[in-house]
């Protein structure tokens, strides 16, 4: 024991205490990331956590192989991996458009999963020499790893699919869907009790092809209104398998991560549920989002335009004006504009705020960061909570490319395939305008009796051009 405390220092606890200091440092990125002003530092502790652990993984690679004649080639690998994925990193990084960040979050939790397939394989064919006892363990950590692995895997390739518009996002009706689901997990608990007692390479086969197909099932079933919550579950999922491959690689780093990103993933998808009303089983179970009615099923009577010129006119006499943004300000882009739209009518003394819905857009928190993006101050964005109330008295609400988020139907409609959805009132206001460019439905596929309202106006086109032009008619 004293050995232990007073002995010197090897690679191993040098990159030990490396990867504690790192494991702090993500968990302060995830406190600052959780608020706007704080979220630069987050985002910086995250890097240096990161810095570290790749730091402190290389040197444990370069001194293991050390002597064996093997370090160079360990190290040129290492090196070589890091630049390519850094490299295509970094350009993917930079391309990305904010409409396009979903997909390709879904896609690099896809990478995370095969990685955990690929480790937990190696953890089979390379098994280390372990007394019977920990060797079982070993074997039901191979199993468990490659199972959430491979679910991942195929679950976020679905979800990269569906939301890149690739694959309907429709959710796919087997017959029986919940007893394939169940089955799958049942033949799962069976095979891995079998699989520790007697570990043999075909039932780590059955159990790999097994997963592919449930992750894949799994997220095809589930409707385009559900794919917040899928989005976020995927990501915890990702999380418990970087965690598996943690303990597979003896890596306390990747298990702290790994917990990290499952737990805050799963929390995430709590908060989802509950903004959409949903519980978390019935998600899974799918079912959100099944052919809802068409534009042509329900007559809802004419609806109303109006010209970026009358709109301007309305704001100028408007005492309050609230802006409740949704996808289609991240397709047109339109932050910059209504950011200078807000900040010209605040100037005119006109009171104006930010309605945000949780799942506005295509990503959590993604109207908060075009918002940011544009500068608009913080303490006129409001959750969809704490501006709710307030609609009723407010003069003029501007509806910028959201849809489903403002739609009465959920409200109203006990038979709308969104029904118990809360959402943004915006149709208590005085005056209501709706920036789109057609009538066409939301995400969900939901036609929305918002726009046939009396006190509703459409100002269509592209919601950047249209705010551009009521700051022009100003
Ligand atoms: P919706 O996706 O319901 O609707 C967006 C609207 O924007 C469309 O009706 C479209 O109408 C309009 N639009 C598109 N491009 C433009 C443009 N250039 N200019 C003006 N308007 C445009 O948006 P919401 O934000 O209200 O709702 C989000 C939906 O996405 C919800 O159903 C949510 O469940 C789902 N979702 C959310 C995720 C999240 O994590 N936030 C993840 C995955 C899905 P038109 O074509 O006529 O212009």
């Amino acid at each position: 024991m004293s050995d232990t405390v007073s002995g010197p220092l090897t690679s191993e606890s040098i990159a030990g205490a490396a990867y504690v200091v790192a494991a702090l440092l993500f968990i302060l990125s995830l406190a600052g990331l959780s608020r706007h002003e704080k979220a630069r530092a987050g985002v910086i502790y995250g890097i240096t956590g990161m810095v570290i652990a790749l730091a402190a993984t290389v040197w444990l690679t370069v001194q293991g192989a050390w002597g064996t004649g093997h370090a160079l080639t360990g190290l040129a690998l290492l090196l070589a991996a890091v630049l390519v994925g850094g490299a295509i990193g970094l350009w993917r990084a930079r391309v990305v458009e904010m409409t396009g960040m979903p997909e390709l979050i879904a896609l690099l939790h896809s990478f995370v999963g095969l990685a955990a397939v690929l480790v937990g394989w190696n953890g089979h064919l390379e098994a280390p020499a372990l007394s019977a006892e920990l060797m079982a363990v070993h074997h039901a950590e191979v199993f468990i790893g490659v199972f959430i692995g491979a679910v991942t895997f195929t679950g976020s390739i679905v979800a990269f699919l569906k939301l890149s518009a690739r694959m309907k996002s429709s959710p796919l009706m087997l017959p029986g869907k919940n007893a394939i689901n169940l089955g799958a997990l049942a033949a799962f608990v069976a095979l891995t009790v079998w699989y520790v007692n007697d570990s043999q390479l075909w039932l780590l086969v059955v159990v790999t092809l097994l997963a592919l197909g449930l992750g894949w099932h799994l997220v095809a079933s589930i409707g385009g209104g559900d794919m917040p919550v899928v989005v976020s579950m995927l990501n915890s999922y990702s999380g418990w398998a970087a965690a598996a491959a943690g303990f597979l690689l003896n890596n306390d780093l990747l298990i702290i991560t790994g917990a990290l990103v499952g737990s805050s993933g799963a929390y995430l998808s709590y908060i989802m549920c509950k903004a959409m009303n949903r519980s978390f089983i019935s998600v899974i179970a799918g079912g959100f989002g099944i052919a809802a009615p068409t534009a042509g099923d329900v007559d809802h009577g004419e609806h109303r335009e109006i010209t970026a010129q009358a709109t301007a006119e309305m704001l100028s006499n408007a005492s309050s004006v609230v802006i409740t943004p949704g996808y289609g300000m991240a397709v047109a882009q339109a932050q910059y504009p209504v950011a200078e739209l807000a900040h010209q009518l605040r100037e005119r003394g006109v009171n104006v705020r930010f309605g945000i819905h949780p799942v506005a857009g295509r990503l959590p928190g993604h109207m908060n960061v075009l918002l940011a993006e544009a500068k608009v101050p913080y303490d006129i964005v409001l959750e969809m909570d704490e501006i709710n109330d307030d609609l009723g008295g407010t003069s003029v609400v501007l509806v910028i490319g959201a849809n489903d988020t403002v739609n009465p139907a959920a409200a109203e409609d006990p038979s709308s395939p969104i029904a118990g959805m809360p959402v943004l009132r915006v149709w208590e206001a005085d005056n209501v305008i709706v920036f789109k460019r057609s009538m066409a439905a939301g995400y969900a596929g939901v036609q929305n009796p918002l726009f046939y309202r009396d006190n509703s106006q459409m100002l269509f086109g592209d919601a950047k051009q249209r705010v551009e032009d009521i700051l022009r008619a100003f």
